[in-house]
């Protein structure tokens, strides 16, 4: 499968002969859900964004944010994170060759990106304050310094990114009523909105944001943003006016669900669609469920990150394994026991 860059090359701010930096991204499959189409009475579908490369959507927008900083002659990439960003940036600058850095609020990260990011051998600062915090202080540094700044705020993000809805629109042959997505700094449903207005069709955009980290549902910054969604714990979003805008346009909503709707949704993704993606993800989901499709008949739910990269929320929330003795009667009482 060719990356997002080839496979959408006409679409893209790059010319013919320009960097490319791919690990292959984008081609997401988009399973159809029966259980929640139930639940819900509308046809649902998921896009399962865990399938990217290093297992979150922000891969598409960090191929392009990337290859244009090799472009522009960069020598180093740098982003604030909540970990995922972290996980894809420090993956990219690798397959570049670019040095990585990354800060993070200190113990806020799921485990899983903050290994990936070590593994690619990005510098990992563990910054002690918030996501917002570590944003400003980016900024801030690559006004001084020739680094390029691959947070959602580079336009390549959302360049990258809107691919997601050409995809989605593909393989529903053009038919979609409303898309649900988790909503953080606000960039990707920023990319969704454009996706769809320039494929033609923009369905109701109905965003997520944790009930601790809502600020576009608020209408005000939330200084102390909590939520288990760790991906999704951001006080004062960077694409604020813009994700308003296309919820507006497309006779949309942002709304909030709490961690124990989240963590629901969570469970019964994976336990009854097979389905497993981290907890911000599942916000989409949650806030189909809480406030219903409101009348669409066919609904995607955009599943941002893969489950794998938070074991711990995962222990947490599932049941326990069941020790045994190596023997036949104690497996068979373990296997087909009450
Ligand atoms: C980044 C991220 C989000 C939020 O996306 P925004 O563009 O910040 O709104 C949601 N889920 C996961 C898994 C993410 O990594």
């Amino acid at each position: 499968m060719p990356g997002l860059m080839e496979r959408y090359a006409e679409r893209l701010p790059f010319a013919a002969d320009d960097p490319v930096v791919t690990l292959g991204e984008g081609s997401t499959p988009l399973v159809h859900a029966p259980h929640l189409s139930e639940m819900v009475g509308a046809e649902v579908h998921l896009k399962l964004e865990g399938l990217n490369p290093t297992g979150s959507f922000k891969d598409r927008g960090m191929t392009c944010a990337v290859s244009a900083a090799v472009r522009e002659g960069a020598k180093a990439v740098i982003c604030a994170s909540t970990g995922n960003t972290a996980a894809s940036a420090a993956a990219y600058s690798a397959k570049a060759g670019l040095t990585g850095a990354v800060i993070v609020p200190e113990g806020k990260i799921a485990t899983g990106k903050l290994a990936q990011a070590l593994m690619h051998g990005a510098k990992v600062i563990a910054l002690r304050g918030n996501f917002d915090e570590a944003l400003r202080l980016v900024r801030e540094l690559c006004d001084k310094h020739p680094i390029a700044l691959v947070n959602s705020v580079n336009e390549f993000r959302l360049q990258g990114q809107k691919t997601a809805a050409f995809e989605v629109l593909e393989d529903l042959g053009g038919e979609l009523d409303a898309l649900c997505i988790p909503v953080g700094n606000a960039g990707n449903v920023t990319a969704y909105a454009k996706g769809f207005t320039e494929a033609g069709h923009l369905p109701r955009l109905f965003g997520f944001q944790a009930a601790g980290a809502a600020p576009l549902v608020n209408g005000a910054v939330v200084e102390k943003p909590e939520t288990v969604a760790s991906a999704i714990r951001i006080g004062n979003p960077a694409r604020w006016e813009e994700a308003m805008a296309a919820f507006t346009s497309s006779r949309g909503m942002v709304r909030a669900v709490t961690d124990d709707e989240i963590l629901a949704a969570y469970r019964l993704l994976a336990g009854r669609e097979g389905v497993f993606c981290e907890p911000a993800s599942a916000a989409s989901v949650a806030g189909l469920l809480k406030y219903g499709a409101d009348g669409a008949e066919r609904v995607a739910c955009v599943l941002t990150g893969h489950g794998l990269k938070d074991p711990q929320t995962a222990l947490e929330q599932a049941g326990a394994v069941v020790p045994c003795e190596p023997d036949l009667a104690a497996v068979e009482e373990a296997v087909l026991g009450g």
